[in-house]
């Protein structure tokens, strides 16, 4: 049966829980064992599919097509384990199936509760695959203290105190604010917040202390003495440069260590960091640059795009080289020259996302892209824009567009070279799409098959001709206009199996110009960059020289 290791936060959110839980799960199977990260979040939110961008950050999509956290991605990047469905829950989904049992009267007339109803459903899912790994990671979102989070702090309370001793341990994630005054770390706020979590019931085992400066040895005693917890299990987290340095920074700080120390796990097995050590040397002995433009509309948070600036960076390490984003907002140039705001990067990307605002600027960076030869990688609504750019300015058919935006307009401007899906082959059998849906899930969503042409540029890349890659999309390319684009030099590169959805396209007179349906980013690693990306990471290194 798993261990488990809860994560929770004081003091301050954005401490880096997220990247505290997937580095030490890093580090766990660098020992030799096996994990699964989970994220609980307390927004009501059903899940985060519908949450803006501009919000939440990126929409993190698993392959049995759960839209989850972003945390998620972090998960998997650090320790390639695939996030299922059931590694991210919210309070909205805990609720909504609570009340979908009482209604359904599977409480048998009891009264509802938050305890034990709620906390039981929690319970419920935090067991799930318990034993299928050695080590059980859970990460609780916001901060201990919130009002929305207390049902998860007495439910993983309740699930330790279930288990036997021994069984589960808990790791708190504070701030050690510096007053540069006194030139002091000060660790009240530490103590405010243990106490808040020791208020509720649970003991905290290991802290790890965020601070910009070494913490002295004066103050890692009081800490441990005030929070009641070993010294060796007051934990340093420093800033970083690169988030991929994080599990050796943790290693050498001893978190490993010291979760192996609480579970009485002795003698631990050695670690073997080779892999993160490799990582670190492509991060930080880069043999040149390369500046890529993110022509998208939620430019202002980076977050919105995280796991693609994260596949640009995996690709970066893959050619030894720095990649220098540039967030573009399309939206500057949608009735401009794109021109001048293209100039001078050695690749564009034009990334997923959701209705009209900015698409003309994107169709106009997809041309730039196209009549200047530069590498080019639309993804989702990035490669619905490069087909809606060559129907309309090489096959000559001005009316070109994408029904999502006639949906919003509610005419009828454009030919719909792009149209709404209605149903589709979900391995043996057909989905299709009720007109009435609500907004939430109604995408095609998660791991689809693609085929991809012999000889296609895409097929060289990957290396074969059948992958498996994540998706989350309502509209799709019409294969009723593939002769017509083919004819003018756009080849459909990828297709679903039964041959009916586009899967890719590309230029074949063009150095490096690909546009996929899906999202290649959120399987790209450290230590395995995906191929698209590697390749076209390679190509702007190539056109870096040509300058
Ligand atoms: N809005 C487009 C669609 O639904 C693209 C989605 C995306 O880019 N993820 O098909």
């Amino acid at each position: 049966m798993a261990r488990y290791i809860f994560i929770t936060g004081g003091v301050v959110s954005s401490l880096g829980k997220g990247l505290a839980s997937a580095a030490l799960g890093a580090l766990l199977q660098a020992r030799g064992y096996s994990v699964r990260l989970r994220k609980l979040d307390p927004y009501l939110n059903v899940d985060p599919g519908t949450m803006s961008p501009f919000e939440h950050g990126e929409v993190f999509v698993t392959d049995d097509g759960a839209e989850t956290d972003l945390d998620l991605g972090h998960y998997e990047r650090f320790t390639g384990v695939p996030a299922r469905k059931t590694d991210s829950v919210s309070s909205g989904r805990i609720y909504s199936n609570v009340l979908e049992k009482e209604r359904r009267g599977d409480y048998l007339g009891k009264t509802i509760q938050v305890v034990p109803h709620v906390t039981n459903e929690i319970k419920e899912f935090l067991a799930i695959g318990e034993d299928e790994v050695d080590f059980m990671l859970c990460e609780i979102g916001g901060t201990v203290g919130d009002i929305e989070g207390l049902p998860f702090f007495e439910a993983i309370r309740q699930f330790a105190h279930d288990k036997p001793r021994g069984q589960c341990i808990f790791m708190h994630l504070t701030l050690l604010p510096y007053l540069a005054a006194s030139g002091e770390l000060k660790t009240k706020p530490t103590q405010h917040s243990v106490k808040e979590l020791q208020s509720i019931g649970i003991a905290p085992d290991i802290l790890v202390c965020r601070s910009e400066h070494p913490i002295p040895e004066k103050e890692r005693e009081k800490i441990a003495l005030f929070c009641n917890v070993r010294k060796q299990f007051v934990v340093a987290a420093y800033d970083l440069k690169s988030i991929y340095e994080a599990p050796l920074a943790y290693h050498d700080q001893g978190l490993d260590q010291a979760v192996l120390d609480a579970f009485g796990i002795s003698p631990a097995p050695a670690p073997k960091l080779d892999m993160w050590h490799d990582v670190y040397d492509r991060i930080h002995n880069p043999e040149g640059h390369v500046k890529i433009a993110i022509v998208g509309k939620y430019t202002q948070l980076e977050d919105a795009y995280k796991s693609i600036a994260e596949a640009l960076t995996h690709g970066g390490m893959a050619n030894r080289v720095k990649v220098k984003i540039e967030w573009v907002d399309a939206e500057l140039f949608d009735s401009k020259d794109a021109a001048p705001f293209l100039q001078g990067f050695h690749a564009i990307l034009v990334p997923g996302g959701f209705g009209e605002r900015g698409t003309e600027g994107k169709i106009k960076a997809a041309q730039f892209a196209r009549e200047k030869q530069i590498p080019y990688l639309g993804i989702c609504l990035g490669m619905q824009m490069a087909v809606i750019e060559a129907a309309r300015n090489v096959a000559g058919m001005d009316k070109a567009g994408s029904e999502e935006f006639d949906h919003e307009a509610g005419g009828k401007r454009f030919e719909p070279v792009v149209y709404h899906l209605k149903e589709w082959v979900q391995g043996n059998h057909m989905v299709a799409r009720k007109t009435d849906d609500d907004k939430g899930g109604t995408m095609r969503l998660g791991a689809y098959d693609a085929t991809l042409v012999e000889g296609s540029k895409v097929a060289q890349i990957y290396g074969g001709t059948t992958i498996e890659e994540r998706h989350r999309h309502r509209y799709e390319v019409d294969t009723k206009y593939r002769d017509v684009l083919e004819k003018v030099g756009l080849q459909f590169s990828g297709m679903s199996p039964d041959g009916k959805l586009p899967e890719i396209v590309e230029w074949k007179d063009h150095p490096w110009f690909i546009g996929v349906q899906f999202h290649p980013e959120l399987k790209s690693k450290p230590f395995a960059p995906h191929p698209l990306f590697a390749d076209f990471v390679r190509a702007a290194v190539e056109t870096s020289r040509l300058v």
